[in-house]
Protein backbone atom coordinates (compact mmCIF):
# COMPACT_ATOMS: atom_id res chain seq x y z
CA UNK A 1 0.00 0.00 0.00
CA UNK A 2 1.17 3.67 -0.55
CA UNK A 3 0.94 5.91 1.34
CA UNK A 4 -2.08 8.57 1.49
CA UNK A 5 -0.75 12.50 1.95
CA UNK A 6 -3.14 15.01 3.28
CA UNK A 7 -1.67 18.51 2.23
CA UNK A 8 -4.25 21.43 4.16
CA UNK A 9 -4.65 24.29 5.31
CA UNK A 10 -6.52 27.69 5.11
CA UNK A 11 -6.80 29.00 1.23
CA UNK A 12 -4.65 31.45 0.08
CA UNK A 13 -1.72 29.51 2.55
CA UNK A 14 0.17 28.58 -0.61
CA UNK A 15 -0.99 24.46 -0.59
CA UNK A 16 -1.22 25.03 -4.48
CA UNK A 17 2.36 25.93 -5.07
CA UNK A 18 3.89 24.23 -2.49
CA UNK A 19 1.60 21.30 -3.62
CA UNK A 20 3.40 22.10 -7.33
CA UNK A 21 7.10 22.68 -5.86
CA UNK A 22 6.88 19.20 -4.13
CA UNK A 23 5.38 17.03 -7.20
CA UNK A 24 8.59 18.66 -9.18
CA UNK A 25 10.67 17.41 -6.33
CA UNK A 26 8.53 13.92 -6.15
CA UNK A 27 7.48 13.19 -9.54
CA UNK A 28 6.53 9.41 -8.27
CA UNK A 29 3.77 11.12 -5.82
CA UNK A 30 0.21 11.04 -7.76
CA UNK A 31 -1.81 14.28 -7.56
CA UNK A 32 -5.85 13.42 -7.28
CA UNK A 33 -7.27 15.67 -9.41
CA UNK A 34 -10.58 17.15 -7.27
CA UNK A 35 -13.93 17.71 -8.39
CA UNK A 36 -15.42 21.05 -7.84
CA UNK A 37 -18.53 22.85 -8.78
CA UNK A 38 -16.90 26.00 -9.31
CA UNK A 39 -16.04 27.91 -12.22
CA UNK A 40 -12.48 27.45 -14.02
CA UNK A 41 -10.02 30.26 -13.04
CA UNK A 42 -7.80 31.31 -16.35
CA UNK A 43 -5.48 28.88 -17.53
CA UNK A 44 -7.19 25.79 -15.52
CA UNK A 45 -7.89 22.81 -17.19
CA UNK A 46 -10.28 20.54 -16.63
CA UNK A 47 -9.35 17.05 -15.62
CA UNK A 48 -5.90 18.76 -14.90
CA UNK A 49 -6.62 21.32 -12.19
CA UNK A 50 -10.16 20.36 -11.27
CA UNK A 51 -12.74 17.92 -12.49
CA UNK A 52 -15.39 20.86 -13.18
CA UNK A 53 -19.36 19.82 -12.87
CA UNK A 54 -22.26 21.03 -12.17
CA UNK A 55 -24.03 21.02 -8.78
CA UNK A 56 -26.74 18.30 -10.33
CA UNK A 57 -23.54 16.00 -11.42
CA UNK A 58 -21.36 16.99 -8.11
CA UNK A 59 -24.94 16.02 -6.00
CA UNK A 60 -24.81 12.71 -7.99
CA UNK A 61 -21.38 11.49 -7.53
CA UNK A 62 -22.07 12.01 -3.34
CA UNK A 63 -25.42 9.76 -3.96
CA UNK A 64 -22.98 7.06 -5.40
CA UNK A 65 -20.34 7.40 -2.71
CA UNK A 66 -18.08 8.08 -5.44
CA UNK A 67 -16.61 10.95 -3.11
CA UNK A 68 -13.75 9.56 -0.51
CA UNK A 69 -14.64 13.45 1.03
CA UNK A 70 -16.58 16.10 0.16
CA UNK A 71 -17.06 20.00 1.46
CA UNK A 72 -18.68 22.90 0.81
CA UNK A 73 -16.31 25.83 0.77
CA UNK A 74 -17.58 29.44 0.07
CA UNK A 75 -21.09 28.03 -1.83
CA UNK A 76 -18.96 25.98 -4.03
CA UNK A 77 -18.35 22.34 -3.60
CA UNK A 78 -15.16 19.84 -3.48
CA UNK A 79 -14.74 16.50 -3.48
CA UNK A 80 -11.84 13.29 -3.71
CA UNK A 81 -12.70 11.26 -6.17
CA UNK A 82 -12.88 7.98 -4.64
CA UNK A 83 -11.72 5.27 -6.95
CA UNK A 84 -8.52 6.97 -7.85
CA UNK A 85 -7.23 7.34 -4.55
CA UNK A 86 -8.01 3.73 -3.68
CA UNK A 87 -6.68 1.62 -6.57
CA UNK A 88 -3.50 3.98 -6.90
CA UNK A 89 -2.63 3.30 -3.03
CA UNK A 90 -3.27 -1.06 -3.58
CA UNK A 91 -0.75 -0.39 -6.62
CA UNK A 92 1.76 1.17 -4.15
CA UNK A 93 1.87 4.38 -5.22
CA UNK A 94 1.62 7.43 -2.92
CA UNK A 95 -1.25 9.79 -3.45
CA UNK A 96 -1.43 13.41 -2.34
CA UNK A 97 -4.69 15.15 -1.56
CA UNK A 98 -4.66 18.99 -1.41
CA UNK A 99 -7.63 19.88 0.35
CA UNK A 100 -9.52 22.15 2.68
CA UNK A 101 -9.28 21.56 6.45
CA UNK A 102 -13.02 20.39 6.50
CA UNK A 103 -11.95 17.24 3.80
CA UNK A 104 -9.51 16.50 5.81
CA UNK A 105 -11.00 15.89 8.95
CA UNK A 106 -13.50 13.74 6.98
CA UNK A 107 -10.70 11.61 5.18
CA UNK A 108 -9.15 11.35 8.92
CA UNK A 109 -12.25 9.10 10.07
CA UNK A 110 -11.85 6.92 6.99
CA UNK A 111 -8.29 6.57 6.60
CA UNK A 112 -6.39 7.19 10.48
CA UNK A 113 -2.53 5.94 8.94
CA UNK A 114 -2.67 8.57 6.22
CA UNK A 115 -0.89 11.16 7.20
CA UNK A 116 -1.69 15.01 7.68
CA UNK A 117 0.25 17.93 7.13
CA UNK A 118 -0.98 21.52 8.27
CA UNK A 119 0.33 24.21 6.03
CA UNK A 120 0.57 27.20 7.76
CA UNK A 121 1.22 30.85 6.72
CA UNK A 122 3.85 32.52 8.62
CA UNK A 123 1.64 35.73 9.84
CA UNK A 124 -2.03 36.09 9.63
CA UNK A 125 -1.02 39.52 7.65
CA UNK A 126 0.51 37.56 5.18
CA UNK A 127 -2.16 35.22 4.51
CA UNK A 128 -4.73 38.05 4.03
CA UNK A 129 -2.53 39.81 1.19
CA UNK A 130 -2.06 36.32 -0.33
CA UNK A 131 -5.73 35.79 -0.55
CA UNK A 132 -6.36 39.84 -1.51
CA UNK A 133 -3.53 39.81 -4.02
CA UNK A 134 -4.83 36.68 -5.91
CA UNK A 135 -7.04 39.76 -7.77
CA UNK A 136 -9.62 36.78 -8.64
CA UNK A 137 -12.42 37.23 -5.71
CA UNK A 138 -14.57 40.02 -5.20
CA UNK A 139 -14.42 42.05 -1.72
CA UNK A 140 -17.47 39.47 0.09
CA UNK A 141 -15.16 36.21 -0.91
CA UNK A 142 -11.88 37.70 0.67
CA UNK A 143 -13.92 38.03 3.99
CA UNK A 144 -15.50 35.06 4.16
CA UNK A 145 -12.29 33.35 2.99
CA UNK A 146 -10.45 34.83 6.28
CA UNK A 147 -13.19 34.08 8.39
CA UNK A 148 -12.61 30.81 7.60
CA UNK A 149 -9.54 30.67 7.28
CA UNK A 150 -8.93 32.19 11.19
CA UNK A 151 -11.26 28.93 12.41
CA UNK A 152 -9.52 26.35 10.54
CA UNK A 153 -6.09 27.73 12.08
CA UNK A 154 -8.21 26.76 15.48
CA UNK A 155 -7.99 22.85 14.00
CA UNK A 156 -4.46 22.45 13.95
CA UNK A 157 -4.11 20.24 16.73
CA UNK A 158 -5.84 17.33 14.66
CA UNK A 159 -2.92 17.17 12.44
CA UNK A 160 0.49 15.01 12.75
CA UNK A 161 2.46 17.93 11.41
CA UNK A 162 2.87 21.80 11.20
CA UNK A 163 4.88 23.32 8.20
CA UNK A 164 5.57 26.75 7.47
CA UNK A 165 5.12 28.11 4.42
CA UNK A 166 7.62 31.05 4.36
CA UNK A 167 9.34 29.92 0.99
CA UNK A 168 7.81 27.44 -1.03
CA UNK A 169 11.22 25.16 -1.57
CA UNK A 170 12.29 25.60 1.65
CA UNK A 171 8.57 24.34 2.73
CA UNK A 172 8.04 21.89 -0.05
CA UNK A 173 11.67 20.36 1.26
CA UNK A 174 10.65 19.82 4.72
CA UNK A 175 7.26 17.83 3.13
CA UNK A 176 9.30 15.91 1.57
CA UNK A 177 11.35 15.01 4.74
CA UNK A 178 7.89 13.94 6.39
CA UNK A 179 7.37 12.09 3.50
CA UNK A 180 11.14 10.35 3.58
CA UNK A 181 10.99 9.92 7.49
CA UNK A 182 7.01 8.31 7.47
CA UNK A 183 8.79 5.62 4.85
CA UNK A 184 11.08 4.51 6.95
CA UNK A 185 9.16 4.31 10.01
CA UNK A 186 9.46 0.67 10.68
CA UNK A 187 5.86 -0.62 10.26
CA UNK A 188 5.71 1.02 7.29
CA UNK A 189 8.61 -0.46 5.65
P1 LIG B 1 -9.85 26.99 -4.83
O1 LIG B 1 -11.23 27.40 -5.19
O2 LIG B 1 -9.00 28.16 -4.35
O3 LIG B 1 -9.16 26.17 -5.91
O4 LIG B 1 -9.95 25.99 -3.58
C1 LIG B 1 -10.65 26.35 -2.44
C2 LIG B 1 -10.32 25.39 -1.32
O5 LIG B 1 -10.85 24.10 -1.62
C3 LIG B 1 -8.82 25.20 -1.12
O6 LIG B 1 -8.57 25.21 0.28
C4 LIG B 1 -8.57 23.83 -1.70
O7 LIG B 1 -7.46 23.19 -1.09
C5 LIG B 1 -9.85 23.13 -1.34
N1 LIG B 1 -10.07 21.91 -2.11
C6 LIG B 1 -9.66 21.61 -3.35
N2 LIG B 1 -10.03 20.37 -3.67
C7 LIG B 1 -10.68 19.86 -2.62
C8 LIG B 1 -11.32 18.60 -2.34
O8 LIG B 1 -11.34 17.67 -3.13
N3 LIG B 1 -11.91 18.47 -1.15
C9 LIG B 1 -11.91 19.44 -0.22
N4 LIG B 1 -12.50 19.20 0.93
N5 LIG B 1 -11.34 20.64 -0.43
C10 LIG B 1 -10.72 20.84 -1.62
Amino acid sequence: MGLLIVLSGPAGVGKGTVCAALRKRMPELVYSVSATTRQPRQGEIDGVNYFFRTREQFQDMIKRDALLEHAEYVGNYYGTPRDFVDTTLASGRDVILEIDVQGALKVKEKFQEAIFIFLLPPSFDVLKERITGRGTETKDTIERRMNEANRELGLLSHYDYAVVNDEIDAASDRIRSIIIAEHCKGYRV
